[in-house]
């Protein structure tokens, strides 16, 4: 294992024997704006006390200049990633001079230069161990420090950190900025921006505090930033936090900045989140889009208490913080904003996530067992934040929501500034429900896997519900009938009781009804199985039940069977033609349209898939052309043709008459910069677009999101030249950032070409080994996952994961699990043919 690879042992030693006070940190970012400087100063002064003579400081850069120990200088004895130091008294300061570099993988001080002005951008992305790319530090959650961080960078760049700057001093051309000393916070969550920001201030007070808030994004994105919505939504979100937890906000002042080739959604730097420039609309977006951005905001709100002022001790805890936080975002935009669907959006899609992740060979418990960085940097998966956040849902539940939350206000109470495990959530929330919260743990954090629950008739008026892995389940049954005759009438509810699982089965007495819905409200985690009767009343009126969570709950059941080759794709494709077309919630109608394209590319056999993809094709055009003009079903629609325009010719014709403009289009549909790339590379990848006509698209939107737009239609060319370049590009330049590397691997694989793309299957895992060593991780990962073969007939990663017993563990989990996603596409085809010969 690398020196870089922390493991769990060795940092609870480290925080065993090391109590930390203080760490000063001194960055020296005037040369950012030089191409040709790689790297910058970084000065960190560490103050603690030791009871061992002996520890190393983390730390990942160009060079180490100097280390001294109490105002001595001692040789540098350092590996690439750790600083060994010896020598240690009780009472120690360690100054360590060193050269980190920018970075262009996202990770560390990312550097961005804006093609739009020629303007130099810079953020820092920690999240869980590269602080150490930027200082010297314990880059361990349960050493937590004061930070005192004063950053150099040109004059006139706007710089941020944690803390409010404190002091400010300028020459000519640079300044020198102080910020004021953090709280004891874990080194993952500082951070620092610079760069000629765009910013926007408000402020937000109630009768306790006053909080200045400010709102920033790159200059060339200004004109798309609407500040006035994201300080809503930030507001309302600190009155109902600071309510609800009974505790004031304790970072100060809130900075939310939006930042480029972001490798995630958000991260909760207290006083200072970053989050994906995806969420500034460049073009037209859906309330869905809205919705999620207010999520996330809440979300990483929600952090502010739970994982900044408490933190885990080890990765292993992580789940802690996120399902936390994931059901909060949910939670706060449903109470506290406009966002009232906010549940609808997390049935359908945060759910999907869990159930595929809870599905796969890797799959783990909720607290899950991390041995080390590698595993931690994989586990920000569906388990760790979706099934977290569902199953904390069905502890609500169980235990009531006042008394989890009176739980929240005692843990933060009782552990602020500090470190926790799950003992001591539990205890918390065991002593105030008075529940056996240790029984309920065992089954829902500390197993693996999702229930499966299918209900049946059981005659006189009963129903048999079973469950295939029995858990407690607080639940709710609904039914549904017919308002009228069925075609032209409603589903309609008709009974709701509520019920207690734990058994294999158990017998229910319910009234009859055309539909039975398992579930309904959305209580629990678990896969729901209509019965046949059910599923023929939901194809002719999924569209008629009002509630658009029951909605959410259906589409769901749908996709879970289609994904386990039990219903068939043409028939969930029916369903979905005859009724995603007039599904009112855009959240769910978007993960729909994108369920559906997928199936359709997967999980049906090459002799049924041209027929079903020009029948989709038919029905998306239809939609678009029937929905309602400027509206977000417009545009989820123009979306899914760019989709299913890269893979059948069906509407080209159409699509590029409106691009170049000698068709007006759809009456309502703007085509923006964004939706115009979307089709433009789809027409691309069809090979009706060429390279002359892309460089004027190139021309026409000189921007960020541009240049990325054009990288990718570039590689869907379809000619083996074009997909060759790309390959070699992706593997082989390490000046490619990881979204332009992103952008090339999506070219690479368009428009389901086998016929371009087959032949690298072998090579592929030729390179993934050495591609693991030399690469940061999340740039290797990227690589892993967008190459992996489409198709694997002769199962290459299977003997693959035979003959590299001894890869690393983080690599073998990737490969396992695409090959999983591969193998299970063949059972669908599988199920699909089958429906064929019936
Ligand atoms: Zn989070």
């Amino acid at each position: 294992m690398s020196s870089a690879n922390l493991g769990r042992e060795e940092a609870a030693a480290r925080s065993h024997a090391i109590s930390l006070q203080s760490i000063a940190v001194d960055l020296d970012l005037t040369g950012a704006p030089d191409p040709q400087v790689t790297g910058f100063s970084t000065l960190s002064t560490l103050t603690f006390d030791s009871t061992t003579t002996e520890t190393w400081i983390d730390f990942i850069g160009q060079s180490v200049e100097s280390v001294t120990l109490n105002g001595h200088g001692v040789d540098v004895d350092w590996d690439g990633a750790r600083i060994a130091l010896s020598g240690l008294a009780e009472h120690n300061v360690v100054e360590v001079r060193a050269t980190a570099a920018y970075s262009r993988s996202g990770e560390g001080m990312h550097r961005y230069v804006d093609p739009a002005d020629g303007q130099t951008y810079l953020y820092t992305q920690y999240e869980p161990a590269d602080s150490r790319r930027v200082m010297a530090c314990f880059e361990q959650p349960d050493l937590k420090a004061a930070y005192s961080f004063t950053v150099s960078a040109p004059l006139g760049w706007s710089v941020l950190s944690n803390g409010v700057a404190t002091h400010i001093t300028t020459t000519e051309t640079t300044q020198r900025v102080q910020f004021a000393q953090t709280k004891p916070i874990s080194s993952y969550i500082t951070c620092v921006t610079a760069g000629p920001y765009h910013r926007v201030d408000s402020h937000w007070s109630n009768s306790a505090q006053q909080v200045d808030l400010g709102v920033l994004c790159r200059a060339s994105l200004a004109e798309h930033l609407d500040a006035d919505e994201i300080f809503e939504v930030t507001k309302q979100g600190l009155d109902f936090f600071t309510t609800a937890f009974d505790y004031e906000y304790p970072w100060g002042k809130y900075d939310q900045i939006f930042v480029p080739e972001y490798n995630l959604g958000a991260m909760e730097n207290p006083g200072l989140v970053t989050f994906t420039e995806s969420y500034v609309f460049r073009g037209a977006s859906t309330r869905a889009q809205h919705e999620a951005r207010a999520n996330t905001i809440l979300h990483e709100m929600a952090h502010m208490w739970f994982g900044d002022l408490v933190t885990m001790r080890w990765w292993d805890d992580l789940w802690l913080k996120e399902s936390f936080a994931d059901y909060m975002g949910a939670h706060a935009s449903a109470q506290a904003t406009s966002f009232t669907d906010a549940w609808v959006s997390f049935a359908n899609r945060r759910k999907a996530w869990a159930y595929q992740q809870d599905q796969l060979p890797t799959t783990h418990p909720i607290v899950a067992n991390i041995t080390d960085l590698e595993a931690a940097k994989l586990n920000f998966d569906g388990i760790t934040y979706a099934k977290g956040a569902s199953v904390l849902k069905q502890l609500v539940a169980y235990v009531g929501e006042e008394a989890f939350f009176e739980a929240a206000r005692r843990y933060f109470r009782r552990h602020e500034y500090g470190n926790t495990t799950l003992e001591d959530l539990l205890s918390v929330l065991e002593e105030v429900s008075g529940k056996d919260i240790h029984e309920w743990s065992r089954a829902w954090l500390e197993t693996s896997g999702v229930t499966t629950l299918t209900v049946t008739d059981a005659g006189q008026g009963d129903l048999t519900i079973t469950q295939d892995a029995p858990r407690p389940h607080s639940m709710q049954l609904a039914t549904f009938d017919w308002s009228g005759e069925p075609h032209t009438s409603t589903l309609i509810p008709t009974s709701l009781r509520e019920l207690t699982l734990t058994d294999a089965t158990t017998l229910v007495s319910a009234p009859a009804g055309a539909l039975r819905l398992l579930n309904e409200g959305d209580w629990t985690y678990a896969k729901v199985r209509l019965d046949d009767q059910s599923l023929d009343a939901v194809e002719t009126g999924l569209s008629t039940i009002d509630s658009p969570l029951s909605r959410a709950l259906v589409w769901s059941s749908l996709w879970n069977a289609t994904r386990d080759g039990e219903l068939a794709t043409s028939r969930y494709v029916k369903v979905v033609s005859a009724h995603a077309p007039r599904e009112s919630n855009v959240a769910v109608q978007t993960g729909v349209l994108g369920n559906t394209f997928y199936a359709i590319e997967n999980y049906v056999g090459e002799e049924y898939q041209g027929e079903l993809r020009a029948a989709w094709a038919s029905t998306v055009w239809a939609a678009l052309e029937g929905a309602e003009p400027g509206s977000g079903s417009q545009l989820a629609w123009a979306r899914a043709a760019a989709d299913i325009a890269s893979v059948t010719d069906e509407l080209s014709e159409r699509m590029a008459a409106i691009v170049a403009g000698t068709s007006p289009g759809p009456a309502g549909l703007e085509l923006d910069n964004e939706l115009r790339w979307q089709w433009i590379t789809a027409l691309a990848a069809r090979g009706h677009v060429d390279a002359v006509q892309l460089d004027m698209e190139r021309e026409r939107d000189n921007t960020g999101s541009g240049a990325t737009h054009f990288v990718q239609a570039m590689a869907s060319r379809p000619t083996a030249e074009v997909r060759d370049a790309a390959w070699s590009r992706a593997w082989t330049d390490e000046n490619l950032s990881n979204e332009h590397l992103s952008a090339t691997i999506a070219g690479f694989g368009s428009g389901a070409r086998p016929d371009l793309t087959a032949k690298y299957a072998g090579r592929y895992f030729d390179l993934i080994g050495q591609a693991w060593s030399s690469r940061s991780i999340e740039i290797a990962r990227r690589l892993v996952l967008g190459f992996y073969p489409a198709s694997d007939t002769a199962d290459l990663g299977g003997a693959w994961l035979a003959a590299n017993d001894h890869a690393p563990a983080a690599l073998r989990r990737l490969v396992t699990e695409q090959r999983d996603h591969v193998q299970r596409a063949v059972a669908a085809r599988a199920c699909e043919h089958a429906s064929h010969s019936k």
